[in-house]
C-alpha cells in the first residue's frame, strides 16, 4: 500500500471508530506533534467530534521566566559565556532576551550540542562557560553527558544551569481532577529515551487512553485510531504506535546517564506553576558543576508579558487564535510570548500553518 492509500485507510478507520462517540478532546502533549499535525493537515482529516488541543510539550515555552532571568543574569557577568540551544535566544524576558544581550556585547553562544560548550571551555580557559540546560527527557541525557565528560576531564571553567524538566509529573498535574481532555497523544521522542512504559500511569492512574506517536502523518493517525478504539471499547490503555523508534523501556544508556547525574526536584513551569518532582537538578556528586552554587544568582520573580495568554495555551484551555494579540502584535518575527518564539510553540504552529487570521 502506498503512503496516500495508507493515510486514506487510516482516515476511514478513524471515521468508523469516531462514529457515535461524544465530542472528545485529545491532547497532543508535544510541540513537535503540534507542528506535524498542522503541517500534515491532520485536523482536516478528523471527524467533527474529535478535537485536538496542544499541551505543555514545548520545552522552550514551559521554561519559566525566572529560569530565563537567571540565564540572562549569568550572561551579563564578566568573563562568562552563556551557551544554549538557539531556540532560547529570542524568548522575551521582561524587556530583555538573550539575543538582545548578545547584540549589546554579552557572550551568548548557540550550540548544537552541550558538548560544544565543553570544547569552547577547553579552548578559552580564562572564561567561564555556563551551559543553560533546557528540555525534557530528550535533552537531559545530553546535559548529563556534558557533566560526566567535564568531570572526567577536570574542566574547571565549565558549569551548568539546569532548567530541565520531565514529562510525567506535569501531565499528572495537568490532567488529574477536572479536565476536558479525554485522551493523550504521547510524545514519541520522549518515549524513545524514557520508554513507552513511562506513560503507563495515564491509563492506570488517570483512566485515560494514551498512545505513543511518531511524527509522520500516518504515525499520528495510527495513534489516533488506537485511541478511538480504546474510547469505543471503554478500556483505557497504553498503545505504542511508534514501535520502530520506541521500546517499552527506552534507551537504557541515556537513562542511566541521566540518573547518574540528575535527581528530581520541584520545578516551576510557565503556565502550570510549581510542580513537585518535575525538574532535574544536579546530584551532590556533581554539585561543583552547578552554576547556581558557583554564582550567587539572585532570585527573580517575573510575570508574563502583558496580554500574553501563553499560560492558557500551554494548559490546553485556549487555542492560540483566542489570544487577542495573535497575529496582531504577536507574530514569529515579533513574538510577545514564548509560544510564538519556539519552533515547537503552539502559537508559532498556528501562525505558520494558516491559523493566522
Ligand atoms: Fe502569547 Fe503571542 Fe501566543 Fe498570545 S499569540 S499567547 S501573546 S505567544
Amino acid at each position: 500500500m502506498n503512503r496516500v492509500s495508507a493515510i486514506e485507510a487510516l482516515r476511514r478507520e478513524i471515521g468508523r471508530r469516531a462514529d457515535g462517540l461524544p465530542e472528545t478532546t485529545v491532547m497532543e502533549v508535544c510541540g513537535t506533534h503540534t507542528h506535524a499535525v498542522w503541517r500534515n493537515g491532520i485536523r482536516q482529516l478528523l471527524p467533527a467530534n474529535i478535537r485536538l488541543v496542544s499541551g505543555p510539550g514545548c520545552p522552550v515555552c514551559v521554561t519559566d521566566e525566572a529560569d530565563l532571568a537567571r540565564a540572562l543574569w549569568l550572561a551579563k557577568q564578566k568573563n562568562v559565556s552563556l551557551c544554549c540551544f538557539g531556540d532560547m535566544l529570542r524568548v522575551p524576558c521582561g524587556e530583555e532576551s538573550l539575543l538582545a544581550l548578545s547584540a549589546e556585547g554579552a557572550d551568548v553562544r548557540v550550540c548544537v550540542s552541550p558538548l560544544d560548550a565543553l570544547a569552547a571551555a577547553r579552548e578559552e580557559p580564562a572564561r567561564t562557560f555556563v551551559w543553560f540546560g533546557v528540555g525534557f527527557e530528550t535533552t537531559a541525557p545530553h546535559t548529563a553527558a556534558l557533566a560526566e565528560r567535564a568531570r572526567k576531564l577536570g574542566i574547571p571553567n565549565l558549569c551548568i544551569l539546569s532548567a530541565h524538566k520531565t514529562m510525567p509529573e506535569a501531565i499528572r498535574a495537568l490532567l488529574s481532577g477536572e479536565s476536558r481532555v479525554g485522551a493523550l497523544l504521547c510524545p514519541g521522542h520522549v518515549a524513545a529515551i524514557a520508554g513507552a512504559e513511562t506513560f503507563r500511569f495515564v491509563p492506570e492512574e488517570l483512566r485515560l487512553p494514551a498512545a505513543v506517536a511518531g511524527f509522520e502523518a500516518e504515525d499520528i493517525l495510527a495513534a489516533l485510531a488506537a485511541i478511538l478504539g480504546m474510547l469505543r471499547a471503554g478500556k483505557p490503555n497504553l498503545v505504542n504506535a511508534y514501535p520502530r523508534a520506541v521500546t517499552p523501556h527506552g534507551n537504557q544508556t541515556a537513562r542511566a546517564l541521566q540518573e547518574m547525574v540528575f535527581e528530581p526536584c520541584g520545578a516551576v513551569w510557565r503556565g502550570l506553576g510549581a510542580i513537585p518532582a518535575s525538574g532535574l537538578k544536579l546530584r551532590k556528586d556533581f554539585a561543583d558543576l552547578d552554576a547556581q552554587k558557583r554564582f550567587s544568582i539572585p532570585q527573580f520573580s517575573l510575570s508574563e508579558p502583558r496580554g500574553c495568554r501563553c499560560a492558557e495555551v500551554l494548559r490546553g484551555t485556549l487555542e492560540p487564535t483566542g489570544c487577542p494579540l495573535f497575529g496582531r502584535t504577536c507574530a514569529p518575527q515579533n513574538p510577545v510570548g514564548a509560544c510564538m518564539v519556539s519552533s515547537e510553540g503552539a502559537c508559532a504552529a498556528y501562525y505558520s500553518y494558516g491559523g493566522n487570521r
